[in-house]
């Protein structure tokens, strides 16, 4: 029996059980699709901060452990083809929260990332939303769903009404870790009023804009990515930002999360 042995190998995760079909493809089973990439969230729990997600009405920030997942959206071989893009911005973030270290905040930093790929990254994220359902935080891109959808999955250029500005968020200088998440939140440009979503992810907020109008002359225009070729970022004091203060508030006022964290 030397050197013999049995491997087990399978193309179906157990997970893919579910009969729906698939929304991209129309495949006839769906599986477990996360709708913000597992190892996002799960980057918040090694360092036992905080994890949260926020639904659409944002007043309500949960603990999870493993991330929101719709197991009636997407099948294997969508949700793989969108993971590919979500591997390379999950290094990308993580790059970043290195980087930074070595500047202070508002310094205009680039890193030897695609710009193309946060973009790609951005599109997947919002059209999945797009398609979850209500109760997990479900946006309504309207008429830009359909070439979000190309976008996120390489069917497409990227197109020029979306736009991205990564803010990486620490808590002192030296700070590389990730304090929580956050699902797609509308949001306004100042100025302009064109659409954005927020999304905190990595340790990064990124500023999305879906919109057609050219860009406004807010603060983040230093920051977009569309026309770039490698990625930038600036560092912040996440204590500005609202993805820091509502999850705070919340562990003070919400007794069930304080119990959840861990110290
Ligand atoms: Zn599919």
């Amino acid at each position: 029996m030397k050197g013999r042995f049995i491997a087990l190998m399978t193309d179906i995760p157990l997970e893919a059980t579910n009969a729906m079909p698939c929304v991209n493809c129309g495949a006839s089973s769906t599986m477990r699709a996360h709708l913000l990439p597992k190892a996002i969230c799960q980057e918040v729990m090694v360092d036992k901060k905080i994890a949260t997600g926020v639904t659409e009405n944002d007043k309500k920030f949960f603990p999870s452990q493993s991330g929101t997942f719709d197991t009636d959206i997407l099948c294997i071989k969508c949700d793989g083809t969108l993971g590919m893009v979500e591997g390379e911005a999950i290094e990308t973030f993580r790059e970043i929260r290195k980087k930074a270290t070595a500047y202070a905040d508002g310094a205009l930093v680039d890193v030897e990332r695609s710009a193309e790929t946060m973009l790609r990254f951005c599109a997947s994220i919002l059209y999945k939303y797009s398609i979850t359902k209500k109760e997990y935080g479900r946006i309504s891109l309207g008429r830009y769903q359909e070439p979000m959808r190309r976008a996120a999955f390489g069917e497409s250029d990227v197109p020029d009404f979306l736009n991205a500005a990564l803010l990486r968020l620490r808590l002192n200088r030296t700070d590389e870790s990730v304090f929580a998440y956050r699902a797609p939140k509308a949001d306004r440009e100042q100025g302009t009023g064109a659409n954005m979503y927020r999304i905190f992810a990595g340790g990064v907020l990124l500023f999305v804009r879906v919109d057609q109008r050219a860009v406004g002359d807010s603060a983040l225009k230093k920051l977009w990515l569309y026309g770039r070729e490698k990625a930038v970022f600036s560092p912040f004091d996440a204590r500005k930002f609202e993805e820091f203060k509502i999850p705070q508030r919340q562990i003070h006022e919400d007794e069930g999360l304080a119990k959840f964290l861990p110290d």
